[in-house]
């Protein structure tokens, strides 16, 4: 009885203890059999909504049902509970992270707690009548996207891994990793040594950073990292609209600050994801709630100042669009007014870019954030992390059927050159749309809106922009 007190009261300081969660969970400091320490085949640091995810992946395959997993996550361990008010950290998830989560039977869980469905989503320049929609009828009728809370998704996730009854995979809340010690790019049975803050050691044949965008994991590797920051944050807030509707639209106007955007997550709330300069970032934050609603309202609906060429040009094309029985872009759509913001919801995250020029090393992965890091203009993001644990653990998978190694270097240079195929395409993409947004000049409006109203008039180009974005 007084010992099962004390194990007790040790869970309970480390405040990992979940009635939900049993997992083989226990604090570093209590980890002292052989079990929890020497050799692993896998070890995951950092267990965000990727890290989370690829552990799952991994941990449900009956191909690696005999291989000891270890997820590594620095931060304590986090009771869920579904409250009445929405978190102020949502994603925009593609069709093909639903197929993802779906795989991993994670989606159902999502569904049981909440999610909004896209249908239409429309952007707009602030400074002329361009713009494009998106429609779920342009979609093979699928949603365009789903607005799910970060907290949400990495819960269901969490379900499904605790619902998996594999008994090789551990997690480690509150890990405080000291030092990693990688193989030689030479070593031919090479293995990691993750070391801990109280001196435990770990070995790995393979070690996934998933560690977010400061990631030690790609520091240890020393690979090239290209990164810059945009000196703008993201503003994230719950809104209440003036009007209730089904709000299945997801707005975002471009400003020449930065693009605000609007998602919907109930007939009367929305989120917000505001980039702008920091400095205005932190002023936002500091407004008493009524002003902030009504330079919020301002930035959706404010009519900013215009070029006569730039709207004689655009007027020419659209009559030209007319003409040729092509969409004019004149069936717009008028975003919602916003009523309030939830109190407490105001927050503002730095955002910068940043590509690690390699994804692997001798026995070494990265996944998400750890590896890319994008402007959430596009709300691409997590969902290129989720892109690369199914690209991961596909190859895993063949490796392991194969009878190959799990760090086999052929299996993860496929890895490598697979995802940077599609992630870097997308991030530049997103940073030329950056660049070409945060411009006023009237030559640099003028393209862009040409550009954004023809790709809204070309169903083909829309669509390939569309399936892009899912993948
Ligand atoms: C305002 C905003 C809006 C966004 N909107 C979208 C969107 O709509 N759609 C979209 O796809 N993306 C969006 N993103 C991007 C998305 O949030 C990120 O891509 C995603 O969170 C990255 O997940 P990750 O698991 O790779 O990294 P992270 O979320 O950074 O997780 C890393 C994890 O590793 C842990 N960790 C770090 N160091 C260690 C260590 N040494 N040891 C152990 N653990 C460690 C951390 O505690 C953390 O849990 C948005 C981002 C912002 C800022």
């Amino acid at each position: 009885m007084l010992l099962t007190r004390n194990i007790y009261q040790i869970f309970r300081t480390h405040r990992i203890i979940s009635k939900n969660f049993n997992y083989n969970l226990r604090p570093l400091s209590s980890i002292s059999d052989a079990k929890y320490k020497g050799n692993y085949d896998i070890i995951i640091a950092g267990g965000g909504m990727v890290g989370c995810t690829l552990a799952c992946a991994l941990a449900k395959n009956s191909l690696f049902s005999t291989f000891k997993i270890l997820l590594l996550e620095s931060s304590p361990y986090k009771q869920f509970e579904l409250r009445k008010e929405y978190s102020n950290r949502v994603v925009a998830l593609s069709q093909n992270t639903k197929s993802l989560m779906s795989s991993l039977n994670v989606w159902k869980h999502i569904e049981d707690m909440r999610l909004q469905p896209v249908k239409h989503m429309q952007v707009w320049d602030a400074c002329s009548d361009a713009l494009i929609s998106f429609n779920s009828a342009d979609n093979y009728n699928d949603d365009v996207a789903y607005i799910v809370e970060n907290d949400v998704l990495l819960h269901a996730v969490n379900t499904e891994l605790n619902n998996t009854d594999n008994k090789n995979f551990n997690i480690v809340y509150e890990a405080k990793i000291a030092d990693y010690t990688l193989p030689n790019s030479e070593e031919v049975n090479p293995k990691s040594l993750v070391k801990m803050n109280n001196g435990d050691t770990y070995s790995c044949q393979l070690l996934i950073g998933a560690d977010g965008a400061n990631s030690a994991v790609r520091r240890a590797m020393g690979v090239q990292y290209l990164s810059w920051n945009y000196d703008q944050m993201g503003v994230v807030a719950t809104l209440y609209l003036a009007e209730e509707t089904d709000n299945t639209t997801a707005w975002q106007r471009w400003l020449p600050s930065g693009p605000i955007a609007i998602l919907p997550l109930d007939s009367q709330r929305s989120s917000l994801v505001w980039s702008t300069w920091e400095d205005n970032a932190k002023r936002l934050l500091k407004l008493p709630e009524e002003q902030f609603v009504d330079e919020l309202n301002d930035a959706l609906w404010k009519q900013y100042p215009r070029s006569g060429a730039v709207e004689g040009c655009m007027s020419w094309v659209s009559s030209c669009l007319r003409r040729a029985g092509l969409p004019d872009g004149a069936a717009r759509q008028l975003p919602p007014s916003v009523q309030g913001v939830a109190s407490s919801s105001r927050a503002a995250f730095p955002l910068a870019f940043g590509h690690s020029t390699r994804y692997i090393a001798n026995g070494v992965a990265l996944v998400g954030d750890a590896a890319h890091r994008v402007h959430p203009l596009a709300g691409q993001g997590v969902n290129l992390g989720f892109g690369d644990v199914k690209e991961l653990t596909e190859l895993l998978a063949d490796a392991t059927y194969g009878g190959f190694d799990i760090n086999d270097p052929s299996y993860l240079q496929r890895y490598e050159s697979n995802r940077q195929r599609h992630n870097v395409p997308t991030q530049l993409a997103i940073e030329a749309l950056h660049r070409l947004y945060t411009v006023d000049l009237p030559p640099v409006v003028l393209l862009r809106s040409v550009g954004l109203q023809l790709t809204n008039a070309l169903h083909p180009v829309k669509k390939l922009l569309m399936s892009h974005a899912a993948t």
